[in-house]
């Protein structure tokens, strides 16, 4: 027995739009993040607010206020649970994705899951001399999930991506691993390597606008179906 249809690893853009839309249609998810505190966080504001989806729906210049307004659009949906759990793994069977596992020791079995994990595998900091590859204060960058995808044999290639400097932070570059390009279907978001695993976002595109990451976890919660094909 599942404990929801769909697992969504991460809740920045790509992830929380997929968890948003997959509620929406009534389905059950769990969107699992490594910090509650960086829902729908951004390094940078966005502008203007993009035409549907989550972030239409909760738009802020204010990059803490959209961070705010998501979390709680977010918990108010009613078959969505949000919770905060490190993944470092998946449980599969069948030839197909059937859960995930955490760091905490507890496992989730589910008929589909979405990796939204942004830049967090292999990631790595670099600020003028410091280089750091613990994580976003709070969020610990375990290896363990990069290293359990690299055991099932994905391949993967890197990226790395410039954040501007601005009020008086330093600029920063944030290198980091992506899926390669022959591992995800494109039309699909699917992973062909396991049926019924996801990518979305900057682990599956690699740096792109936060609208375009947002819009490609929207685009995969309006369509996936649990336990189908892809
Ligand atoms: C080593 C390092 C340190 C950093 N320190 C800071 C900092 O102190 N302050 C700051 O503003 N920025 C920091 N950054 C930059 C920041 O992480 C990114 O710039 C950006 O905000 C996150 O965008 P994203 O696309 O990677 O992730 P998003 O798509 O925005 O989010 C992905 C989400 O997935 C979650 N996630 C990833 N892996 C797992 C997993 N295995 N299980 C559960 N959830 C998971 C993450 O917690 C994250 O919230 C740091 C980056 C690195 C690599």
């Amino acid at each position: 027995m599942n404990d929801c249809d769909v697992i969504v690893v991460g809740a920045g853009p790509s992830g929380s739009e997929a968890a948003w839309a997959l509620a929406r249609r009534g389905l059950r998810v769990g969107l699992v993040t490594d910090s509650l505190d960086s829902v729908y966080r951004l390094e940078t504001p966005v502008d203007s607010p993009p035409r549907g989806g989550l972030l239409a729906r909760v738009w802020s210049a204010d990059t803490w206020e959209l961070h705010r307004r998501a979390k709680y659009a977010l918990e108010a949906e009613e078959t969505l649970r949000l919770f905060q759990s490190s993944v470092t793994g998946l449980l599969h069977g069948g030839g197909r994705v059937t859960g995930v596992k955490t760091w905490e020791g507890f496992s989730y079995r589910a008929g589909a899951v979405v990796l939204a994990v942004g830049s967090f595998l292999g990631a790595v900091l670099r600020a003028g001399a410091l280089e750091e590859a613990a994580g976003r204060l709070g969020e610990a960058a375990y290896p363990d999930l990069y290293e359990h995808l690299r055991g099932l044999g994905f391949a993967f290639e890197p990226d790395s991506y410039l954040v501007p400097e601005s009020d008086g932070a330093p600029a920063y570059t944030v290198s980091f691993q992506r899926f390669a390009p022959g591992e995800r279907e494109e039309a699909s978001g699917g992973l062909l390597r396991l049926p019924g695993l996801y990518a979305v976002g900057r682990v599956a595109l690699g740096h792109t606008p936060a609208p375009v990451r947002a819009a490609s976890g929207r685009a995969l919660g309006e369509v996936l179906v649990p336990g189908g094909s892809g």
